[in-house]
């Protein structure tokens, strides 16, 4: 049995101050340049952590306040991707159009991307890490291909890079390393037939902990109206949550509060830690603990103890600072407070 406390983390990113990218908006311009640009991402990185400690998240991350958007930050530090040609085109099977570059030949990695960020980070927190990467099916449909011309490939491609990269962010002592796969939720098919695969590879040999996070997106009109679509219950994790509990990932970051997946699906996953998302990143209702606590105890029905995490359901890029703020500390004090209910704290 175990004794410790529930941990917690979250998802991925969180809302930049105001003075570096405009705020509340997906894909915000920088308000910076140059070695400004550079100094403020830092100290958007050392807030960041700042806000998770104070709040008193345990495995913590950057905020990814040194990337304009989750799989785009990677893919520019990409060779063959070409960011001079955007183009407009309909992604997550068309539910909102974004401008991504183009693939215009073989992609490689010809110098790390993310190294001096987690360099920076880890030097500047002494909690457990976690830094989230772009997984390789959400990053071929958020790219417009003009060369592979066909998704499995185009992933596997990518996860090698992924792969290498991943590798080297561990060994600078990243605890976790979590890909980013809300595509997962998409092509359902795609991800039994090479979704999974790919992660895998991506993953592959990683000797820190690794998780995915799949979920319905970020708290956007787009995504908000997608799920209105998806009917009273959201079942879109029962056929992949199989082929993950099969797979060698260790965490899967999944979407809970507020939403209408049936907890029970959580059982799907045995054998991983489940990251319980407890916090709605689409409403500036901040939780209260007890509402936290209350979706930890639904799905301490399906998942062990010592298997369970408490999240968010998603990034906080879009929503206002001083929410996301309120919302970390409601979800510490909820995991706390089941905690000493259940006489781990
Ligand atoms: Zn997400």
């Amino acid at each position: 049995m175990t004794t410790n406390a529930i941990k917690t983390t979250i998802a991925g990113s969180l809302p930049k101050p105001a003075w570096l990218a405009k705020p509340q908006v997906l894909w915000a311009p920088w308000q910076l340049e140059g070695e400004a640009l550079a100094e403020g991402k830092r100290d958007a990185v050392r807030s960041a952590l700042k806000m998770q400690e104070t709040a008193g998240i345990d495995i913590v991350g950057d905020g990814e306040q040194t990337r304009m958007h989750f799989v785009h930050g990677f893919l520019q530090g990409v060779e063959g991707v070409d960011f001079s040609r955007l183009k407009r085109i309909g992604i997550r099977a068309d539910r909102y159009e974004a401008d991504c570059p183009t693939v215009s030949g073989p992609v490689a990695r010809k110098n790390p991307v993310h190294v001096d960020d987690v360099r920076f980070a880890r030097a500047n927190t002494t909690n457990k890490m976690k830094f989230t990467l772009p997984g390789p099916m959400t990053m071929v449909d958020t790219l417009a291909d003009e060369y592979y011309k066909d998704r499995a490939k185009l992933a596997f491609a990518l996860a090698e890079l992924l792969n290498a990269e991943a590798r080297e962010l561990a060994a600078l002592g990243v605890d976790t390393i979590q890909f980013d796969e809300p595509a997962f939720n998409v092509f359902l098919e795609d991800v039994r037939d090479w979704g999974i695969a790919a992660l895998e590879r991506a993953a592959q040999g990683l000797t820190c902990t690794t998780a995915v996070h799949i979920c319905y997106g970020y708290g956007i009109k787009a995504n908000d109206d997608w799920k209105r679509t998806l009917g009273g219950q959201w079942r879109q994790y029962e056929s992949t949550f199989p082929l993950l509990a099969k797979s060698s990932i260790k965490q899967v970051s999944l979407e809970c509060a507020n939403s209408h997946v049936p907890m029970e699906l959580i059982s799907l996953l045995k054998g991983k830690d489940v990251l319980v998302g407890a916090i709605d990143v689409a409403s500036n209702t901040v939780e209260t603990p007890e509402e936290v606590a209350a979706t930890l105890r639904r799905a301490l029905q399906f998942v062990p103890l010592d298997h369970l995490h408490g999240c968010t359901n998603c990034g906080m890029a879009p929503i206002a600072r001083p929410i996301a703020q309120a919302k970390l500390h409601a979800l510490t004090a909820g995991a706390r407070l089941l905690s000493r209910e259940l006489g781990v704290a």
